[in-house]
């Protein structure tokens, strides 16, 4: 897609269906995120050492600590690995293993029916985390093959610690979850105002291609996007909040506008629930898997 750049698209970008990256300068190579099971990491390896025409990767990225960007780590341990710190304590923490994937949701529940759906489509035989050899916070300039790649750390935003990637020689940017293009963004951990400084940071470095971490290939108008949706959906929640609404009446008032006809609208409820725990910390917020319920119960997409 750019010189040296590749991109590992995983259609169509939907739950867990995230993207990773290849970056060849001089004879070594960068790998962007790992993918989400065992069949796709096995797969990118052999993709990434095929395009790169070498036989071995030397260093590797992971954007956030979700595990569709991590969790084929297993098939890069012999590589230097990278996240910001924040990420690598998620990781770490493990917080959602996917070898019990299947077991989550109870009887009859949309959660039920997408945790099956998970089960199906991901592989995990085998399967071992591999956590990062290297982190860091702000920033952190990484050599390869005689040019650079810079790592920036914009959490948290998406998740607790994200990390964008600039190959500033091929003006390509990988954003990981910062940016999903042509489908709903989630902003877990919030603030939302810092994941719309992170658009911002991407939109600074002005690339001609813009890797999301979900969804195709994008250009600086994709990022525009997403940034105009965030911005619309805090001052939405802002108003809500200052009129004493609850979080789930936020939710069925946001009007997305132009942007309700992306993949997974009703993700919007996430992102709605990270501005409340922000700014009404002393509310009982719903947990994780009433979140994802409501979520799921209007995923028509
Ligand atoms: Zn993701």
């Amino acid at each position: 897609m750019a010189p040296g750049c590749s991109v590992w698209f995983e259609p169509p970008g939907s739950w867990g269906l995230s993207n990773s990256g290849v970056v060849k300068i001089g004879d070594e190579v960068l790998v962007v995120d790992t993918q989400n099971d065992v069949t796709r990491a096995a797969a990118l390896r052999a993709a990434a050492l095929g395009v790169a025409g070498t036989d071995s990767v030397t260093t590797v990225v992971n954007t956030h600590d979700d595990g569709d960007h991590w969790f084929g780590n297993m098939f890069f341990d012999d590589c230097r690995i990278v996240a910001t710190a924040a990420a690598a304590d998620g990781m770490r923490a493990l917080r959602m293993d996917p070898r019990r994937l299947s077991e989550l949701g109870s009887d009859g529940s949309a959660l039920q029916g997408w945790s099956r759906w998970r089960a199906e489509t991901f592989s995990y035989e085998d399967w071992r985390p591999v956590f990062p050899t290297e982190t860091f916070d702000d920033a952190l300039t990484v050599k390869l093959g005689g040019g650079t790649v810079e790592l920036i750390g914009v959490g948290p935003a998406h998740t607790g610690g994200d990390a964008l990637v600039h190959v500033p020689e091929a003006g390509v940017v990988f954003t990981g979850d910062i940016v999903f293009h042509r489908s709903t963004p989630i902003v877990w951990a919030g603030p939302v105002s810092n994941t719309i400084a992170a658009c911002d940071a991407v939109l600074a470095l002005e690339p001609s291609v813009i890797v999301p971490g979900h969804g195709p290939v994008a250009d600086p108008a994709g990022v525009r996007e997403v940034r105009t949706y965030l911005a619309r959906l805090l001052e939405h929640t802002l108003g809500c909040l200052e009129r004493g609404a609850g979080p789930e009446q936020a939710y069925r008032t946001f009007d997305a506008a132009e942007y309700r006809l992306w993949a997974h609208a009703s993700r919007a409820y996430l992102t709605i629930l990270s501005v409340y725990a922000e700014h009404r910390p002393d509310l009982a917020l719903p947990t994780w898997a009433e979140s994802m319920e409501v979520v799921l119960a209007d995923d028509a997409s």
